[in-house]
């Protein structure tokens, strides 16, 4: 039986095995306690939503109950994006939220995200309180008169909608009338991805549609998965293909010809556009492709990098002031809309960027370039992790180097970064180079030292 992950960004673990009713209704309890005893707040509130898994339901009713067993109420959103969950809870002033899904997964897991009252997951510290208070079973419980309320609230879509196309010249993509195919993988994002291609103009074609949960292929929008997708754009000749992951965090973009284009490519089109019109700085993660600076230096403004994990780079964009930044997997973060990745705004930016230039998706892709890169686990208990770590950064004095996560080490070429993972013993390389000679360069010194060890 695989073990129950508890990290930063909450709990992840299997339906009928480790996640089960009674550890989903006690992390809501720690959630809610830590929320009463540390929150200096009189908000009393907590919104859930959850994806399109069939387990959705019963980890809501457990974590409701949970909750309302503190004497806090709970805002049910129903099934919902994870980006529309974030907004409902600032719009409704909460001091929490909780997103019931295990992401990109397959179907037999399910998870549980807590966000605080500014829309983002707990940092490192306060995460680790909230483990604690669950591992204690220090719950702060009520007495039957003062138990929370349950109520229900079904205008996410429409809130959240609204707020991305306060993005984009709605007008200018809908004289277009792009034909666009809509990959939801059965996940929560189909109904509120259609209803806004609907309001740009667009002609969609739905795919995956039915928020059943029950994932029509391997849910991660990497291009092995989306072979069915980029079929249908090349037969149905339409202008591109978008495939949200089940909690609609991250969208992948297929071109006209049926061409998957790549997650990396989702931030940098979106920062093309975001940056031509506002000269503010942009966020993302030391893993994210080169792209990103290459856009940023046409624009003028910096990249700001930080440790991967969509917190710390919606924590930096916040501090640094910056509308746009994200991750190099497909999530896109425009801080106008909220502080969570958001395959919405990244549907919206690519086509406001396609109907101002009036160029295909693949005509901008080209213009933005591209880069080879190679990304790697190797297995690794965690000293040996950090053995790898020093020696690279020794054999490589000459790079430019960024220890905030692991270290990343940029030359002239390219870069390598190389981190220990946070819920596996295995440490992640990821190498972009201009080519693969150059990429396999540095993996072949990087295995060398890895040999050594
Ligand atoms: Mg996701």
């Amino acid at each position: 039986m695989s073990k129950l992950i508890i990290s930063i960004s909450g709990v992840r673990g299997i339906i009928g095995q480790n996640l089960t009713p009674t550890v989903a209704a006690q992390f809501a309890s720690a959630f809610g306690t830590y929320l009463l005893r540390e929150q200096k707040t009189e908000k009393k509130t907590v919104c859930i939503g959850r994806d399109s898994r069939p387990s959705g339901q019963m980890i809501f009713s457990a974590v409701a109950a949970g909750l309302t067993a503190c004497g806090l109420d709970v805002i049910d959103l129903g099934i919902v994006t994870t980006p529309g969950a974030g907004i409902m809870l600032t719009e409704n002033n909460c001091a929490g939220g909780i997103v019931i899904t295990a992401s990109h997964n397959p179907t037999p897991y399910n998870g549980i995200k807590l966000l605080l009252d500014n829309g983002i997951a707990p940092p490192p510290a306060t995460a680790e309180k909230i483990k604690q208070i669950y591992n204690q079973k220090e719950f702060i419980l009520t007495e039957s008169t003062k138990c929370g309320k349950i109520l229900k609230n079904d205008n996410t879509d429409s809130v959240h909608i609204e707020k991305v196309l306060a993005l984009v010249d709605s007008k200018k993509i809908a004289q277009k009338k792009y034909h666009v195919i809509l990959d939801s993988v059965n996940g929560a994002g189909g109904r509120a991805g259609v209803k806004l291609l609907e309001k740009l103009g667009c002609k969609v074609t739905k795919m995956n549609y039915q928020p059943t949960g029950l994932f029509a292929h391997t849910p991660e929008p990497i291009k092995e998965n989306l072979t069915e997708l980029a079929e249908q754009v090349k037969i149905k000749n339409a202008d591109l293909g978008f495939a949200q992951d089940p909690d609609a965090d991250r969208l992948a973009v297929v071109d006209h010809q049926g061409n998957y284009i790549g997650e990396e490519y989702t931030l940098a089109l979106c920062a093309k556009k975001v940056l031509a019109e506002n000269k503010t700085d942009t966020c993302a993660n030391l893993s994210t492709s080169r792209m990103i600076d290459d856009v940023a230096a046409s624009a003028k403004v910096k990249v700001i990098r930080t440790p991967v994990g969509e917190a710390n780079v919606a924590k930096a964009m916040i501090e640094n002031n910056c509308l746009i930044g994200g991750e190099g997997n497909g999530g896109v973060i425009d801080l106008r809309v909220g502080p969570i990745r958001d395959s919405l705004v990244a549907m919206a930016h690519i086509l406001g960027l396609m109907a101002e230039t009036d160029l295909k998706i693949s005509e901008l892709k080209d213009s933005i370039g591209s880069y080879y890169m190679n990304k790697t686990k190797i297995p690794a208990d965690p000293e040996n992790a950090q053995k790898l770590i020093q020696k690279a950064i020794q054999t490589f004095k000459d790079a430019k180097c960024d220890t905030s996560d692991g270290c990343r080490l940029d030359f002239q070429d390219g870069w390598i970064h190389i981190r220990t993972s946070n819920t596996e013993p295995v440490m992640r390389i990821i190498a972009e180079t201009k080519d693969k000679e150059t990429a396999e360069k540095y993996l072949t010194r990087i295995d060398s030292i890895r040999q050594e060890i």
